[in-house]
């Protein structure tokens, strides 16, 4: 038995991608959205397997809105490397199974691991 918890949020960076040929090798912006999903086999007394607020707040407290994703991180910001980086921050608090960047509103990368 198991319930698939799901939260979402939204944020704006810019960003380019070396190694790259084509559009996004130059500074560019997205509003990108994220996708987390947990996973939990139990309940509290009210029903909830973990409190969406919870859950939504460290969403909010790991994306890097405003920035220059170069600047802030040592990989290629890529919607690929963005989802496993934002996997690895909130598996270090909730059971996270999947993570997925949506780069626009029709193309997404989702990072998950074996569990
Ligand atoms: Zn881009």
């Amino acid at each position: 038995m198991s319930w698939q918890l799901r939260v979402k949020d939204k944020f704006q960076a810019a960003h380019f991608l070396k190694e790259y040929q084509g559009k996004c090798e130059k500074v560019h912006g997205h509003t990108f959205q994220v996708e987390a999903v947990v996973e939990v086999s139990e309940l509290d007394r009210a029903g909830i397997g973990i409190d969406f607020t919870r859950l939504k707040a460290k969403l909010a407290e790991v994306l890097p809105d405003h920035t220059l994703l170069n600047d802030v991180y040592p990989f290629n910001p890529s919607a690929e490397n963005l989802a496993r980086e934002f996997f690895g921050q909130l598996k270090k608090h909730f059971p996270v199974i999947e993570v997925t960047v949506w780069e626009s509103e029709d193309a997404c990368a989702t990072y998950s691991e074996d569990h």
